[in-house]
């Protein structure tokens, strides 16, 4: 077994397979597959070196289990949707294949968010001698991989994390997402939630709002409270914390259009009849926005990703930043993709060497907080993603 499989051609897929089919002494031969052949392909023809394309679709186990067989990779790279994560990770276990994802597994009819059902798989990976990697994007990801950096190496202890994700960026859309549509809104429009004392604290969507200063002068901006996924892997690997939150800035353009759409029932999940025919609307309003693939052009400014870490340090108390901001224009340079793309897909990407080199290694289903930080913040700030520490920050209200 050798080389990798990827699957999922979109934004996140682009960016991966540009940063995989660079370093083929690391990855060997990338085979690139995904529900329409015609993305592969157009991704292959900006890459630097030939791969192999295929079409597939995940959610048909056989047809997964025949195209991994064919190429017996040693990796599989969920790059696709979260829906079909349960169903991949059932085809590495059928040919004795490595896994990775970006998100967490989430049924069509009810945007939930939790590692429940991935969790579930440790045993059959442990039995089987193999190694799942959940969450390896920016956030769920990197931000957790900071959180362990600065708990190995600026703390004693760790009491609480806001992790907030900044787009200080803008296309020339008056409504697109950066990542896929469908599951983008699916979680803006989810109940916030956030762990403070030892339980889950529910919030209405997009109800708690704070003012942020982003760091080298990238201006201020609302972030809002959300319930995200790496909150619940942070909670269990980090004992003692005592608060857990996440923060994403949202333009007001981009929460009147939300708002309205929400109101005339455009963003609901549950199938309506018209015509004759059951209809999804959250899935007919993903077909009729713009592809996330397709706003690297226009993408300007930059993200800024970070976490906003308190605790004790020598019996003091202690506040630090790290983050990474990202300018889209340059991700467009090199790999042809927006900053929320590139973002996610090198981290993929630094995950898949840990485990090809094996410097992070096990049996079983892992999440990111689970391995040395170091080797991984080593290679973000070498294939991309340089970061920053600011030591006595200010804590977020
Ligand atoms: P896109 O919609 O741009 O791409 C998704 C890709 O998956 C498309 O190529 C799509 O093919 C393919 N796909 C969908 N269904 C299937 C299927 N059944 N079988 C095979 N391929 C399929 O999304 P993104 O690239 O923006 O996001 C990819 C993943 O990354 C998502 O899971 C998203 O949640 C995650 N993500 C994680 C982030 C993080 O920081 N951790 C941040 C951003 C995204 P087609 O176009 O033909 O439908």
């Amino acid at each position: 077994k050798s080389g990798v499989l990827m699957i999922g051609a979109g934004g996140v897929g682009g960016v991966a397979a540009h940063k995989v089919a660079a370093h083929p002494e690391v990855f060997g031969d990338l085979v690139l597959a995904s529900r329409t052949r015609e993305k592969c392909e157009a991704v292959a023809a900006q890459l630097p070196r030939p791969v192999t394309t295929a079409e597939v679709d995940a959610e048909h186990g056989p047809e997964l289990v025949e195209l991994i067989r064919r190429h017996r990779p040693s990796l599989v790279m969920n790059l696709a949707l979260p829906y079909q994560d349960l169903a991949i990770m059932d085809a590495c276990l059928q040919c004795g294949v490595d896994y990775l994802d970006t998100a967490n597994y989430e049924p069509r009819d009810t945007a939930k968010f939790e590692y429940s059902w991935q969790w579930a798989y440790d045993e059959a990976f442990r039995k089987a001698g193999l190694m799942a990697l959940l969450g390896s994007g920016f956030d769920p990801g990197v931000t957790s991989v900071f959180c362990m950096y600065l708990r190995k190496h600026y703390f004693d202890e760790l009491h609480a994390i806001d992790i907030v994700d900044c787009n200080a960026g803008a296309h020339n859309q008056p409504f697109a997402t950066n990542f896929n549509p469908e599951i983008n809104i699916r979680e803006v429009t989810a109940k916030g939630c956030y762990w403070e004392n030892g339980q889950w604290r529910e919030t209405d969507p997009l109800s708690v709002r704070r003012s942020f200063d982003l760091p080298e002068e990238l201006g201020g901006m609302n972030i809002y409270l959300m319930y995200h996924e790496e909150l619940e892997s942070l909670v269990k690997h980090v004992p003692g914390l005592q608060r857990a939150r996440f923060w994403m800035s949202f333009s007001d353009a981009y929460l009147k259009h939300l708002e309205v759409l929400q109101n005339v029932g455009m963003t609901r999940i549950d199938p309506v009849d018209y015509r004759g025919q059951q209809i999804v609307p959250l899935q007919f309003l993903k077909a009729v926005l713009p592809e996330p693939a397709s706003l690297g052009p226009e993408t300007r400014g930059k993200t800024c990703i970070g976490c906003i870490v308190s605790g004790i340090k020598d019996g003091e108390p202690r506040t630090c930043y790290i983050y990474n901001i990202c300018d889209h224009q340059q991700c467009y340079r090199e790999v042809r993709a927006q900053a929320i793309s590139y973002t996610t897909g090198v981290p993929a990407m630094v995950g898949a060497k840990q485990m090809i080199e094996g410097t992070w290694r096990g049996e079983g289903v892992f999440n990111m907080e689970q391995f040395d930080p170091d080797p991984f913040m080593a290679d973000l700030e070498k294939y991309g993603l340089p970061w920053t520490v600011q030591e006595g920050a200010e804590p977020l209200p």
